[in-house]
């Protein structure tokens, strides 16, 4: 587009930073540009018509014009805000930690529509105690996963091609597993011992387990949180999504660790 160009686009801040006195410079996720960066004058002013629309959380309507690498705000009328979140500490953080690994993984100038979709719904699930709050961060991790391009792949085990196992060794590097037998083989190459059914960068988890993660790989967006798991499978599964999240973005977050602090 050229600059002075008006553009319509929806999206939701992922970041709002306080700039001088009263102004705003937010990260905005929007389905068709990706993250882009949107200037806002006056936004911080208990007077400004853009005090709700331009908050962390908001999903926003936002009229712009562009100027060398910003975007600046004309309109800005709020479609739907998250703000329940705020209501509870750790539901707060996580939606925070969402926002977190949005800001990460997605880029500018790239079509993000899975990413927005999926950071829409995770709040949405959050907000309006749709489940679990563990199964609304792990199904986000690995639905994010999916989104980076680094899909987990539990169809057959890397070593002999089987496409079950009585437990899957997930290797939360590669994203996909080896069955009992291929693990052990491996390891008596490396003269390593079997002791903790987890060996180095493998998590050991059960069928339903590897059933949910391949669930959530391939579910539509809107039937996302629709599957069941044992409380004991659930905390496998919870282990596996965190970890594997973290090792593909290689890097931890601030907001995930308060989470983890207060939820213990
Ligand atoms: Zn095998």
């Amino acid at each position: 587009m050229a600059e002075n160009d008006l553009i319509k686009i929806k999206g939701i801040v992922t970041r709002a930073v306080q700039y001088k006195e009263n102004d705003k410079i937010l990260t905005v996720l929007t389905a068709e540009m990706g993250l882009i960066s949107v200037y806002c004058h006056g936004a911080r002013s208990n007077k400004s018509k853009y005090l709700t629309s331009t908050r962390l959380f908001c999903y926003s309507e936002f009229v712009l014009t562009r100027k060398k690498d910003f975007y600046y705000i004309k309109e800005a009328d709020y479609i739907e805000a998250f703000f329940d979140i705020v209501n509870s500490v750790d539901k707060l953080f996580l939606g925070q930690y969402f926002l977190e690994v949005i800001n990460e993984i997605c880029v500018e100038g790239e079509r993000q529509d899975g990413s927005l979709r999926l950071v829409l719904n995770s709040l949405y699930a959050l907000a309006s105690d749709l489940c679990d709050v563990k199964k609304i961060k792990s199904t986000f991790e690995l639905r994010a996963c999916v989104e980076m391009g680094v899909s987990p792949n539990l169809s057959s085990c890397r070593g002999c091609g089987r496409t079950d196992s009585e437990v899957y060794y997930f290797d939360v590097v590669n994203g996909d597993f080896f069955c009992r037998d291929c693990l052990l083989s491996q390891e008596r190459e490396r003269s390593i011992s079997l002791e903790n059914e987890a060996v180095g960068a493998y998590i050991a988890v059960s069928p339903s387990v590897a059933t949910a993660v391949r669930f959530v790989v391939n579910a539509r967006p809107e039937r996302l949180f629709s599957f069941t798991l044992s409380e004991e499978a659930m905390k496998d599964f919870y282990s596996l999504s965190e970890k594997y999240l973290l090792n593909q973005v290689g890097k931890s977050f601030i907001t995930l660790d308060l989470y983890n602090e207060q939820i213990k």
